[in-house]
């Protein structure tokens, strides 16, 4: 790169800058293409979505709200953040929406700098049994500055007991209380935390980060009419940009805003916001109800087929997109079975089950979600398949590249993202083709003022 000067960095793309990680981009875009997805916590975004993350916006500071910003020249910031938060208000039914946090674990700790003071006692959901770090983990920010009573699932059914949380609730007394998780299967019965919080003069907080996307569909009883806070990322269920927001009683407004901005974070991500517009505005239209509609479906139909042959599925199955494997019934634990299904091409993470005697980095359990394959077009059929493949590769004896075939097929009958070529190729000399020439597209207004564009293209839109 030492050749190259100033006006080529002002005007070329990526891969003439820097083609060392456009080849790693574009490597990256390869591998998940060529794996069968199933991180729960993952989707695929929307090319749209892609598109406005990459754009321009991100060069703007806005610190501040719209019409108080810190900054001149946020005219067009504003609108954009002011659709942002009128689109989540309006899909989720909120009376307020801060959709500044960078990530879900900001967006819930700006919810504990909003209304708990250090010392205040957390009654939640511990993360070895399906809730997040955040959520009062001793080796989270939460965990250090609060008081954190967790309640356990039920032994046998592996279900919230909500008896039992309302005992803790009132022998602690807890300032706030969390449902939601990262890894449980069912219907979170937010009616019932509601009851309870009001019991003890709690506020209540749903983290719906992994189920959000159900709600918009429908497919998830909504919280947001119950609870004083909301919480979500954008980037599983939601199928949008990395990123958090939170809904909240209009009684907070005040609080949670300054809690976001300037408690525990500065200027917001403009191109984000602009992304989170466009995956609200997304999430509210039938198409995204059926695609939603569809993930449950499969996510029924894997965990059926595991269980026909032999697997156990913690609480017998899913209300939601993810279920989880419970390896202790076989010789596996969570990360050697993670690696042998990563040897045949499949993409899953291990995770503890509840009540699991390993330890957390010698988990017994496997965490599937079905929203990234079903993104690109996986049906119930297609996830049979997925259901035997893993089957297949847990098996001792199993032919391993057979495996990883079936698995490539189903990948190339079911393409992700087709005609897209990403926005970066192989430099020469890689082995891998060349897709496309001229990626980096220029109008004729930014030829006269040569800035880099967004180069995000769809390869069918440009033909
Ligand atoms: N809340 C829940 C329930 C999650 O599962 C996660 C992430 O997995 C988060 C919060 C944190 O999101 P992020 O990784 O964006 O900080």
């Amino acid at each position: 790169m030492r050749g190259n000067s100033f006006d080529l960095f002002r005007s070329k793309g990526l891969h003439e800058v820097d083609p060392t990680i456009s080849d790693l981009l574009q490597r990256e875009l390869e591998r998940q293409r060529d794996s069968i997805e199933l991180i729960a916590s993952e989707s695929f975004t929307w090319p749209a979505v892609l598109e406005a993350e990459s754009s321009v916006a991100g060069n703007k500071y806005a610190s501040g709200f719209p019409g108080r910003r810190f900054y001149p020249g946020c005219e067009l910031v504003d609108a954009i953040e002011l659709l942002a938060i009128e689109r989540a208000r309006t899909l989720f039914g909120a009376e307020h929406a801060n959709v500044q946090p960078y990530s879900g674990s900001l967006a819930n700790e700006a919810v504990f700098m909003a209304c708990l003071e250090p010392g205040d006692t957390i009654l939640s959901l511990p993360f070895h049994q399906g809730g997040h770090p955040t959520h009062g983990y001793d080796a989270n920010l939460s965990g250090r500055l609060y008081n954190t009573v967790s309640y356990d699932l039920d032994r046998e059914t592996s279900l919230i007991d909500y008896e039992q949380v309302r005992s803790l609730a009132l022998e602690h007394r807890p300032r706030l209380i969390i449902c939601g998780g990262s890894a449980y299967p069912r219907t979170v019965q937010v009616e019932r935390f509601r009851e309870i919080a009001d019991e003890v003069g709690a506020l209540l907080l749903c983290d719906m980060a992994h189920f959000a996307g159900l709600v918009a569909a429908g497919l998830h009883p909504n919280p947001v009419p119950l609870c004083d806070f909301v919480t979500s990322t954008t980037h599983k269920t939601l199928a949008g940009p990395r990123g958090g927001f939170v809904l909240c009683k209009a009684e907070y407004t005040r609080a949670l805003d300054d809690a976001v901005y300037p408690v525990l974070q500065g200027g917001p991500l403009v191109q984000s916001l602009a992304a989170k517009a466009t995956c609200f505005e997304i999430a509210g239209s039938e198409a995204f109800a059926s695609f939603q509609r569809r993930v449950r479906e499969n996510a029924d139909r894997l965990a059926a087929k595991l269980m026909t042959a032999g697997l156990e599925v913690v609480t017998g199955g899913t209300d939601t997109h993810l279920l989880l494997v419970d390896l202790r019934a076989t010789g596996w634990s969570g990360p050697d079975a993670e690696r042998r299904l990563h040897e045949v091409g499949v993409t899953v993470n291990a995770i503890s089950v509840p009540f699991d005697k390993r330890q957390p980095e010698s988990t017994s359990g496997l965490r599937l979600g079905t929203p990234a394959l079903t993104m690109r077009g996986f049906d119930q059929e297609d996830m049979s398949e997925v259901a035997e493949i893993i089957v297949g590769a847990l098996d001792e004896s199993a032919d391993l590249d057979a495996l990883a075939a079936r698995a490539a097929s189903l990948c190339e009958r079911r393409p992700l993202y087709p005609g897209f070529d990403g926005y970066c190729r192989y430099s020469p000399g890689s082995q891998a083709p060349v897709r496309r020439d001229n990626v980096f597209a220029m109008d004729e207004r930014s030829k006269r003022w040569p800035l880099p564009i967004s180069a995000i293209r769809v390869a069918s839109a440009e033909a």
